[in-house]
Formats: C-alpha cells, structure tokens, sequence
C-alpha cells in the first residue's frame, strides 16, 4: 500500500530534501519537533526496522549518521537524538521504516521530550527477563 513516504520518494508529493542516493532519501520532518528534524528512508518499501533488510538498513543508519554529523556541523547542534518507532504502540504514525535524526541545541526550547521512568514491576527479575530475551535472539 502506498504511504505518504512512498509518495514523497515517487515525486508525488513535495519534500524538503537533505540526501538522496539510489536507495536511500532523507527530507525534513513536516512537524520540525526540533530545527532541522530530519527523516531517514528506504526507497523500497518496508512498514520498520524490524522488517527492513540488513543491508539496506544499514544502508539507512549511514545515512542517518551522516545527517547527524552535518546538523552538528551546519547547525550547531551540540547534540543529536536518533530514533525510530516500530508499531502503533511505539508511536508508529507512517509504516514506512524511517529513523528520525534530531539535533538538539544547548539553551533551545525545542518540541522533543523523552521521558524514561523507573518501573519498579518490571524491575523485579532482571535475569529472568535478560535470559527471556537472550533466548529468542536469532
Ligand atoms: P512516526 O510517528 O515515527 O511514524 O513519524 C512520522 C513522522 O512523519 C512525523 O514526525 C510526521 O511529522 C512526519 N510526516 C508526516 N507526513 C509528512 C510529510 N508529508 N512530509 C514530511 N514529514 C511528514
């Protein structure tokens, strides 16, 4: 199904460019969460990291690393938030992978608010809940 995303990459819809190659297209964010919030795409088609092949998604995190380097660069950022959501859950909006490259700037109020809380419950077995995991890595 085409997404917004598969729109940008065909030319049906425009979009501040940052990077394009043969497979990989980066544009800025329409909400600019902060100054210079960029998105990192594959062209082909896959709905998140977790589906993306390796090859291409490393493609991808180049890219993004890239990117995060020149916002430093050409901004001024003094530091950089990368992130990419996997499902609805996750704040998935577009299930087109893409990997939010943020640059964050020192005495700059900007959009973006990450927020980690201890959780006391699921603190409670961390060897349990480590080898639970170890255990399904393929
Ligand atoms: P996520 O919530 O991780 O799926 O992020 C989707 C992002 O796509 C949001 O930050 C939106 O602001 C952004 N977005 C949606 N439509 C467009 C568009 N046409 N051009 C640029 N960014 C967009």
């Amino acid at each position: 199904m085409k997404d917004v995303f598969c729109m940008i990459i065909a030319g049906e819809i425009p979009s501040a460019k940052v990077y394009e190659d043969d497979e990989v297209l980066a544009f800025l964010d329409i909400s600019q969460a902060t100054k210079g919030h960029t998105l990192v795409v594959p062209k082909e088609h896959y709905e998140n990291f977790l589906e993306c092949p390796k090859e291409l998604m490393n493609k991808v995190m180049d890219v993004a690393q890239r990117i995060g380097n020149a916002q430093k660069k050409a901004l001024g950022a003094s530091g950089v938030n990368i992130l990419t959501n996997v499902g609805e859950s996750a704040g998935q909006t577009v299930k087109h992978f893409h990997v939010h490259v943020m640059p964050r700037f020192n005495d700059y109020k900007d959009g973006l608010e990450i927020i980690m809380k201890e959780q006391d419950d699921a603190k409670k077995d961390l060897a349990g809940l480590a080898q639970k995991i170890s255990s399904e890595i393929k």
